[in-house]
């Protein structure tokens, strides 16, 4: 995963060769687990959902210690396109038979919310994050056109009170300099920012309030009871409650979670920076944008002008060998005029899919302590900040919020045990893309 430009790879417990990490400044560093702590809360999982999951429950008055296998931001939190997006999962109408007409509703507004928590973080505590606002979805076919109406009509319905706009074909040079799209919906509630500057400064926000942070620190067992004992290889920590937060990373650990998120690899590459007259051609309003395939393209510029471009979703654990030469075909297609520019960076991570692609939020059976956040779907910017609240919430023991609402919702387990489920979704999607294409 960790391919870098030279195509040498970065040692396994730092962060990806990113663009982000070439940018994000000092990294802080954090001790490994040694010996016994004790806290009210014990986290597993550094990125944004075990980090905000801290935040919240430290500023709830709660005692926490958040272990993380590598380094803080590791995961996708710190190497994601950046893309701070409205709402939550897929057609959240599926869930009408189960959660009712309302509790469809208080999803959706919860996916509003959610961007406005990541709001408040940055500006309480003054985060630099290159944030930026301003968001176009991308349609390629008549179809999604119809999508983003229904989609535009849904978010006025609910209060949004964003700006929102829906173009015309004629419309979409005003957002980008390619001819490749037929129409789009604008919304200036979303944005765009620096994702691994946003997991440090949540970091150093936690750690003011009390939160004690190591690195290097992987759960390697956990002991179950009205006391949990989480172990690491040379410590172990002893709490009333423990939050699950490692996402397409956690693997086995937890068996009842195993097989519930499917690890999925989507690539980004990085520009050289670009010029002024460029970058205005490319985005003229600096817009995060995604296009509406199942597996789509998704892009935007940095603030130094660079263009990230990412996509693909593979999920044989393998990663093409030359992210770069996979990538850049993608990108001329969309912006030919880039044919001349230079790749600087060139990376990726694991999105953690789930079956039915609402984030998975809840506590595990039979063990009314353990709570767990994961299976964004690769759409977790915003998810995992109103999940570190919504656990938060739970464990300090607010009821009847969202936090009950999604622990109402099953999710199954990936057909095809540790070796065909990969396959078997791929197989899956391909069926997905080839019915795109018709
Ligand atoms: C390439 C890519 C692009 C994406 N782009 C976007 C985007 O533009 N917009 C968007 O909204 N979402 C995007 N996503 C999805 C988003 O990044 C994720 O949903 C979100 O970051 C998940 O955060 P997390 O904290 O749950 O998981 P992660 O950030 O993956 O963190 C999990 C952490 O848990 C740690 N861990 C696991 N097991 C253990 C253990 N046993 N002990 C200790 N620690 C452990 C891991 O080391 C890891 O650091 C993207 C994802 C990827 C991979």
């Amino acid at each position: 995963m960790n391919a870098s430009p030279a195509g040498s790879p970065a040692p396994a417990d730092n962060h990806a060769p990113s663009y982000y990490a070439a940018t994000a400044g000092p990294l802080p560093a954090f001790p490994a687990l040694e010996g016994e702590l004790r806290a009210d809360v014990c986290v597993v999982g550094g990125g944004f959902s075990g980090l905000n999951a801290a935040l919240e429950l430290a500023e709830r008055g709660l005692s926490v210690v958040l272990l993380e296998a590598r380094v803080l931001g590791w995961g996708a939190s710190g190497r994601n396109g950046g893309q701070l997006i409205r709402g939550l999962g897929h057609d959240l109408e599926r869930f009408r038979p189960l959660l009712g007409a309302d509790g469809v509703r208080a999803l959706q507004l919860m996916g509003l919310e959610a961007v406005e928590i990541v709001r408040q973080r940055i500006e309480r505590h003054a985060i630099d994050c290159d944030l930026a606002w301003g968001y176009c979805d991308l349609a390629t076919r008549a179809r999604h056109v119809a999508h983003l109406q229904a989609e535009c009509a849904e978010l006025q319905a609910l209060g949004y009170r964003h700006e929102l706009r829906l173009l015309e074909a004629g419309q979409m040079h005003e957002v980008i300099g390619s001819e490749r799209y037929c129409g789009g919906l604008l919304d200036m509630g979303s944005g765009h920012l620096h994702p691994l500057r946003l997991v440090l400064g949540e970091a150093a926000a936690a750690q003011a309030l009390g939160v004690r942070l190591f690195e290097r620190s992987a759960v390697t067992k956990i002991d179950h009871g009205r006391e949990v004992c989480v172990h690491t290889a040379r410590g172990r920590v002893r709490a009333a409650s423990l939050v699950l937060a490692g996402n397409a990373h956690l693997g086995d650990l937890e068996p009842a979670l195993a097989g519930k998120v499917l690890p999925a690899g989507s690539y980004l590459i990085a520009t050289e920076p670009l010029s002024p007259a460029l970058a205005a051609e490319l985005l003229p309003q600096n817009l995060a944008v995604c296009d509406q395939r199942v597996v789509l393209d998704y892009f935007r510029l940095s603030a130094d002008r660079r263009l990230l471009f990412g996509g693909a979703c593979h999920y044989s654990g393998r990663d093409p060998r030359d992210i770069a030469g996979y990538m850049r075909p993608k990108m001329l297609k969309v912006f030919p005029q880039l044919a001349g520019v230079r790749i600087d960076y060139q990376w990726g991570g694991m999105i953690g899919i789930g079956a039915n692609r609402l984030p998975q939020i809840g506590r595990l059976p039979g063990q009314p302590n353990v709570y767990y956040a994961q299976g964004y779907s690769g759409h977790g910017l915003n998810a995992t900040h109103l999940a570190g609240r919504l656990l938060a919430e739970a464990i300090a023991g607010q009821q009847g919020g969202g936090f009950d609402l999604f622990a109402r919702v099953p999710h199954r387990r990936f057909p095809g045990g540790p070796r065909l489920r990969a396959p078997l979704l791929a197989l899956g999607m391909l069926w997905q893309r080839l019915r795109e294409l018709c």
